[in-house]
């Protein structure tokens, strides 16, 4: 098992990939590391790597970050989803600016104290940017090292997790930490995935106990299958004279202010006149199905039935506002409600059921 880093070095060195947050000679720059993080929990890299080009592009430093507007941060995160990551990376770039002169700082007490920056973020950040002896584990080492381990218990407990963050730390080379901890996350998703691992190319075959038992099919434990409830929503895109009525989401919770047009409980099939006249105060009318757009999370899947109306008349309740079809970009807007306006503004198929 002591050679095991040095193979996983001397792959990563082979196969590693060349990403944008991975350029240049040396160590990469923190705040890209940093933004790719936060940018990859539960995003795959082929999703984040255009959008972390464009953020870097409209925010090069940490300090253009610290100094941008919310709306415009999230309007660049606008559709990766978990936008809770987005203003957390917007609060640390304001506190690496005040607290530690626009520079990442590089130990694991100061990277902790960052909101967003958990145990994982803080090794990758500590050993990737700065070649800090700091263990990591994501789900990709996860996995890798529950099957190295042969371990059948459920990773995911409070127990499982203390017992692989202790394995890491024990498996921590002295040296080529930031290959070997990027050389572990490379392997788990690119050769030890979590169904068919390519095990007759694995670097590390014959220190695997789940190979060596023929388990690597079994281990790590599959997740409890868990409900997912349905929620029902239904959409208004109610304009008038070329604009939309939108309204702002609250500052917590789920697409926290994030954009949309006016959305409510589903109460039944479909929507009546009264009904949205009642939610908006516009009395409306030409109503007309737009389509439905289903959008699955891990916890619950929603179902939203868009229709557009035209406002005839009345006063908008507050909260609501009117804005002009061509500034309705300029909103940072859910995945969802993105393809709602889309179809409202004829830019996308007709009605079916469309998934974001
Ligand atoms: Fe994963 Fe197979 Fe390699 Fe074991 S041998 S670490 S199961 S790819």
């Amino acid at each position: 098992m002591n050679d095991l880093p040095r193979m996983v070095v001397g792959w990563y060195l082979r196969h590693r990939r060349d990403l944008p947050w991975r350029v240049g000679k040396g160590y990469p720059d923190a705040y890209h590391v940093l933004l790719s993080e936060l940018m990859l929990q539960q995003t795959q890299v082929a999703t984040v790597v255009p959008y972390f080009l464009r953020f870097v592009e409209r925010f090069p430093t940490i300090k253009a970050l610290a100094e941008g507007q919310e709306a415009e941060v999230l309007r660049h995160w606008q559709g990766l989803g978990y936008y809770s990551r987005a203003r957390h990376l917007h609060s640390a770039a304001k506190q690496i600016v005040q607290r530690h002169a626009a520079c990442v700082p590089d130990s694991l007490h100061e990277l902790l104290q960052l909101p967003g920056v958990g145990r994982y973020t803080a090794g990758a950040i500590a050993s990737l940017a700065f070649g800090r002896r700091a263990p990591i584990v994501d789900g990709n080492v996860q996995r890798v090292f529950c099957r190295v381990a042969g371990l059948r218990g459920d990773p995911r407990t409070k127990r499982g997790q203390e017992r692989l963050w202790r394995l890491a730390e024990q498996m921590l080379p002295e040296e080529n930490v930031a290959e070997y901890n990027s050389g572990l996350m490379e392997l788990g998703a690119e050769v030890c995935t979590p169904k068919n691992p390519a095990c007759s190319i694995c670097p590390i075959q014959r220190h695997c106990r789940a190979f060596e038992r023929g388990q690597q099919h079994q281990i790590p434990r599959p997740r409890k299958a868990m409900s997912r409830p349905i929620e029902k929503r239904w959409v208004f895109c109610i304009e008038r004279h070329g604009a939309f009525l939108i309204q702002q989401r609250p500052p917590k919770g789920r697409w926290a202010g994030l954009w949309q047009f006016l959305t409510v409980p589903a109460r039944s099939k479909e929507p009546d006149l009264s009904c949205i006249n009642d939610a908006s105060g516009v009395s409306v009318r030409a109503l007309r199905a737009l389509g439905e757009i289903r959008h699955d999370l891990t916890h619950r899947r929603y179902e939203f039935s868009a229709w557009a109306c035209r406002a005839a008349g009345g006063t908008p309740h507050a909260g609501l506002c009117w804005v002009a079809s061509e500034q309705l970009r300029t909103f940072p807007m859910s995945k969802p409600q993105l393809r709602i306006a889309e179809l409202a503004m004829g830019q996308a198929s007709p009605p079916g059921a469309l998934r974001t």
